[in-house]
């Protein structure tokens, strides 16, 4: 649906509404600015459009992946990896893979929902370890904004007075499942820190929405919105204040420059009828995602701008990082024959280990924490990842299906996930060639892990396995050796791109500063996983919503102030 409203003059236009776009939106439409917001994708209402509680075999295909469904044709989410029309190149031997949603409220549609704080050690990694580069804002500048967004959204937990994993201002956390106290009993044996899950579900009424049902079908779509999305959560209260325009299968081409060397507005494409169309604002946000937003940048040239608005410091599309992770996953006789209970649940693990290590005593720097997955939930296509990995499966019919009752639930995973160190040959530019199907330039990755990397990544296939082991079971893989990477996930593969317009206080190596403002210009704003400067072994969507949200109030004041 596109508006005719292009002549309007917006207080703010925002491009994606996605975590960061949707909390820009929410904040700025609160506090009365006449907002618009531009999302590549289509609509989407959690309320109409969720296939919540349907059997896998009221599926066609039986829950299998479709093109634009890659986790299945249930899920929430509208993207993928190769999006039609909308390439993107890697440079020879870059192994990166970039997943991009197209609908309102990105890729909130379908996240884990697991909502870490990055903790005060975070944002000063340099400084502790002299590696990558320090953040110019610290952990007491965020944490009240964490604090609002635990009581905005909601999320569960549990207090725990951890060094470096702050607690939150929890809503009770659900009792874990079966495997799962058989794991933290594992993981108490190994000294392995194992604790309640904080996943940005909630597990009693709030602000007006009903407590989880525990259906454990997040990934779906909740009906009653009792997880975490954009969507209705954020852009539903945003649009009840009468000042946001939503203007869907809006792909923005570039942010457009007045002669005062302000940024004065977006031209983007209407992809319903493939016309170019421009967007007249006073302020302007990009929250299209860490690297939709560096390409949107670099593609608004200018003569002021050669190489790219807002990048003088020639640092937009630098420092790219996402999250390490492997995983591994093991056959626990002890599970076998289990009697048929109800594990239902969140959509999502009910306990994680946070990062319990001291680096100082190991081969690499910085942690990891780990997810826990097994259980008996609903099954679906491809469940158990073929019943001829377990020992004694067999025969037809009869026989098959028991071999099935008997091992359902008898699998135990962790996949690690931890924080890669910023590097100068992972990054994005703009391919010479290369356009995407509205003829705009698209991105060039490259991507390098370094040993830092290699080596964090095989302690966690030394911890999973030594896990499984503790529990009496049978690793399904070999270990992986060092020429296979230890197993580590390609750049991108993990979904947490960070970096790319990262913030600092000098401008000269930095695109922002601490307020996710551009150094270069004043009315410039970056409000999603851009402007982070370590990646943490947290997963980044609470700290990209706790940072959309402080920029936002710092926009109000400075308009308040007539300085924007
Ligand atoms: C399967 C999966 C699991 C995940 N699990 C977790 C988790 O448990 N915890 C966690 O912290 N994070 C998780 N993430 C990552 C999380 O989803 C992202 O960190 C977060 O959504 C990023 O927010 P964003 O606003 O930057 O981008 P997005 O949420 O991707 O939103 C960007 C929006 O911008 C739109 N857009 C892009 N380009 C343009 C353009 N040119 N013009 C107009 N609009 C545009 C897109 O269509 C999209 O709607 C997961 C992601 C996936 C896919
Ligand atoms: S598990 Fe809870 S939050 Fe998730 S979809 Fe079901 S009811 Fe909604």
């Amino acid at each position: 649906m596109i508006a005719q409203a292009q002549r309007k003059v917006y207080d703010v236009c925002i491009v994606g509404s996605g975590a960061g776009g949707g909390m820009a939106a929410y904040m700025l439409t609160q506090a009365g600015a006449d907002v618009v917001v531009l999302e590549a994708g289509g609509p989407w209402d959690n309320m109409r459009d969720s296939v919540m509680l349907r059997w896998p075999y009221e599926s066609p295909r039986r829950g299998k992946s479709t093109k634009e469904r890659p986790f299945g044709e249930f899920d929430a989410c509208i993207g993928g990896w190769d999006i039609e029309g909308e390439p993107y190149t890697t440079a020879p031997g870059t192994k990166f893979g970039w997943w991009r949603a197209r609908m309102v409220g990105g890729r909130t549609n379908h996240w884990g929902r697991i909502s870490l704080r990055f903790g005060p050690d975070d944002f000063r990694r340099k400084s502790l370890d002299g590696l990558g580069d320090d953040w110019p804002i610290s952990y007491d500048d965020l944490k009240p904004y964490y604090d609002r967004v635990d009581d905005l959204i909601g999320i569960f937990g549990s207090a725990e007075n951890l060094p470096n994993e702050p607690d939150g201002r929890f809503l009770p956390p659900p009792r874990p499942r079966c495997y799962e106290m058989l794991v933290k009993s594992a993981a108490d044996r190994l000294n392995v820190t194992c604790i309640p899950a904080r996943l940005s579900i909630i597990t009693r009424n709030h602000n007006g929405r009903p407590a989880c049902h525990y259906c454990g079908q997040c990934y779906r779509g909740c009906h009653t919105n009792s997880n975490f999305s954009s969507t209705n959560v954020l852009l539903t209260p945003a649009a009840r204040t009468g000042k946001l325009t939503l203007l869907t299968n809006a792909m923005a081409r570039e942010v457009t420059l007045g002669s005062d060397g302000r940024a004065n507005g977006v031209a983007y494409v209407d992809k319903t009828t493939s016309t170019d169309q421009r967007i007249d604002a006073r302020i302007v946000v990009l929250a299209a995602s860490a690297c939709e937003s560096a390409r949107l940048l670099l593609n608004s040239k200018s003569s002021r701008f050669p190489e790219g608005l807002a990048n003088s410091s020639g640092v937009v599309g630098k420092y790219l990082t996402d999250t390490t992770g492997t995983d591994v996953a093991g056959f626990i006789p002890r599970m076998q024959n289990g009697v048929p209970h109800n594990e239902d649940g969140v959509g999502g693990g009910h306990l994680y280990c946070p990062w319990w290590l001291d680096n100082r005593k190991l081969d690499f720097p910085r942690g990891y924490h780990i997810e826990i997955w097994g259980g008996r939930g609903v099954p679906s296509y491809g469940f158990m990842g073929g019943i001829d990995r377990y020992p004694e499966f067999g025969g037809y019919g009869k026989a098959l299906k028991e071999s099935y009752r008997r091992l359902y639930g008898t699998t135990i995973g962790f996949s690690g996930r931890g924080e890669m160190i910023p590097n100068e040959g992972s990054y994005c530019e703009i391919d010479s060639t290369e356009k995407d199907r509205w003829g705009i330039p698209v991105l060039r990755f490259h991507w390098k892990w370094t040993d830092h990397e290699y080596r964090q990544v095989k302690h966690m296939q030394e911890t999973f396995r030594a896990l499984i082991a503790e529990m009496g079971g049978e690793v399904f893989s070999p270990m992986p050796t060092r020429e296979q990477g230890y197993g580590i996930a390609d750049g991108g593969r993990i979904i947490h791109e960070l970096g790319g317009t990262r913030m600092g206080s000098d401008a000269s190596r930095s695109v922002v500063n601490g307020w996710c403002q551009a150094h270069d210009v004043k009315n410039l704003f970056v409000a999603d996983g851009g402007p982070f400067v370590t990646q943490a072994d947290k997963n980044p969507t609470w700290t990209i919503m706790a940072l959309a949200m402080r920029t936002a109030d710092y926009i109000i004041a400075q308009r308040n102030q007539g300085a924007l």
